[in-house]
């Protein structure tokens, strides 16, 4: 009996009986042996995934004007983006730029389905990066089910040993890299350099590079088929027109092997070589038809292109596509759908970056004095006190003029300019005190507004209203 051959040792086929679905709530996961693909998509997307990750390792090594450029300072609550630093009280942009996140989610699964998750998602990203570290260690495909169902022999546990080595070390990257957004890295090295890393330092290092190793070493498509709520609902997002993963059925069947005698006469292209199917991360079979586990990473595009190139077919038996394309329709890319999508997604782009672009870095929030609604001077004037808290949200220290923008008949008691370092907050006491009026015996509030204006820049300028309140008929 011939030897099976070495692609056949393990089957990702799905149960076709579907009996184990009768008999049991819950599926055991069936390791996956994925093979690697070559072609141009896994070329493109080796593109994304260095620069992405080159990215979000790169990122916080630097400063901007003595800080991390790109720094979440969760104890000041201050997330500063290079030169824009962001408060709690600048919420509503954090809001918008989610609102904008979803709806370019919304656009770009409407026009390419799942773009984000074959490209660009963190988890694919890394996944990736975790494989190519499996196929160094303990070969290809093949190899690795030989490894696996083999017994415990000296080669196995070194390649095993040197596997999850490079998984840590890795790890260990992305986990210091990833704490490093919210603790400055720089600092954060040297501390671990000399051992002296505070305890809520090591176990957020530790939890997040445990949360990568387990993630990507042994979760891997899981978390896309059970944890991530995109796979679920980005069906409703499409439509006939978007550009999706298909086999074309109608040129594949009836799909069957080629043998020497009738050279797969009456046959279609597809030569049933399982390829596809073994290349698949998630370990679906694409020829089944769109799945909620496609996550659109195109390894089945370029394996089939590979097969259809040694067996002498047109290359695209599967392609991306759209269901209109494959039923021979013309494609429709500009759709009222996706128009009503790109528009919102342009309207919110446009009104965040005027938002932001007229965004004034300074605040200004007043406090009464509440031991005492107003007092009487010496003088005999009536003073009432507030505490005036101006915010420099902005890079660069300022000197701040506070006055009145109405209220001619009060005066004010206040300092003359007020120094406030960048990024920090002043508390300035002012008193602004008014003559008795004996004559206005009902009126015993008025509106105040006060304006904190910066010296060198005229665009730094805030108001705020607070109430000025004396006794009726002057009395006291
Ligand atoms: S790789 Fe192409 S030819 Fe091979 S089984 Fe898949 S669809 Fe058919
Ligand atoms: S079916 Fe194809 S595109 Fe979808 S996840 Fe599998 S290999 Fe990637």
């Amino acid at each position: 009996m011939p030897a099976m051959p070495a692609s056949k040792i393990e089957s990702s086929a799905p149960d076709p009986t579907g009996f184990a679905s009768d008999v049991a709530l819950y599926a055991k996961r069936r390791k996956i042996y994925q093979r690697e693909a070559h072609g141009k998509f896994q070329q493109l997307r080796t593109v994304t995934l260095f620069v992405l990750a080159g990215f979000f390792l790169a990122v916080p090594w630097f400063n901007w004007h003595g800080r991390q450029a790109v720094w979440f300072d969760l104890p000041q609550r201050k997330f500063h983006l290079v030169v824009l630093t962001f408060w709690p009280q600048d919420f509503i942009y954090l809001s918008w730029l989610l609102i904008i996140a979803a709806m370019s989610l919304l656009f770009f699964t409407t026009l390419a389905g799942r773009l984000w998750c074959g490209y660009a998602c963190p988890q694919t990203v890394w996944t990736k990066f975790y494989m190519w570290i499996e196929w160094l260690t303990e070969g290809d495909r093949n190899a690795r089910i030989r490894l696996d169902r083999g017994p415990w022999t000296r080669d196995k546990l070194v390649r095993g040993a040197a596997k999850h080595f490079l998984w840590l070390v890795l790890a260990f990257a992305v986990g210091i890299s990833f704490v490093g957004y919210f603790d400055p890295l720089r600092s954060l090295l040297s501390r671990l350099a000399t051992l002296q890393l505070t305890v809520t330092e090591m176990i957020a290092v530790a939890v997040a590079s445990l949360a990568l190793y387990f993630d990507a070493g042994f979760m891997r498509e899981q978390i896309c088929l059970y944890a991530c709520p995109y796979a679920r609902f980005q069906g409703a997002m499409f439509d006939t027109s978007t550009l999706t993963i298909f086999y074309d059925r109608e040129r594949g069947e009836p799909r069957g092997h080629r043998n020497r005698k009738d050279a797969g006469k009456g046959l279609g292209d597809c030569v049933d070589c399982h390829v596809c199917v073994d290349v698949c991360p998630t370990g679906i079979d694409i020829r089944n038809g769109t799945q909620y586990q496609c996550i659109g990473c195109a390894a089945c595009i370029d394996a089939c292109d590979e097969v259809m190139d040694k067996v002498g077919s047109s290359r695209g038996l599967v392609r991306y596509a759209t269901e209109e394309s494959l039923a021979g329709k013309e494609v429709r890319i500009l759709r009222p759908r996706l128009i009503a999508y790109g528009s919102v997604l342009t309207i919110m782009i446009v009104a965040f970056t005027y938002g932001l672009s007229q965004r004034i870095p300074l605040r200004l929030d007043i406090l009464r004095d509440r031991a005492r609604v107003f007092r009487v001077t010496s003088e005999g004037l009536i003073e009432n006190v507030y505490t005036l808290k101006i915010m420099n949200m902005d890079e660069q220290d300022h000197s701040y003029r506070i006055g009145l923008a109405d209220g001619h008949e009060l005066r004010l008691v206040a300092p003359a300019t007020v120094f406030v370092q960048a990024g920090q907050i002043a508390a300035v006491p002012v008193r602004l005190q008014a003559e008795p009026d004996e004559h206005e015996h009902e009126r015993r509030a008025r509106q105040v507004t006060f304006t904190v204006q910066a010296d060198d820049q005229a665009r730094l300028a805030v108001r705020g209203e607070s109430r000025f309140l004396m006794p009726a008929g002057g009395s006291t």
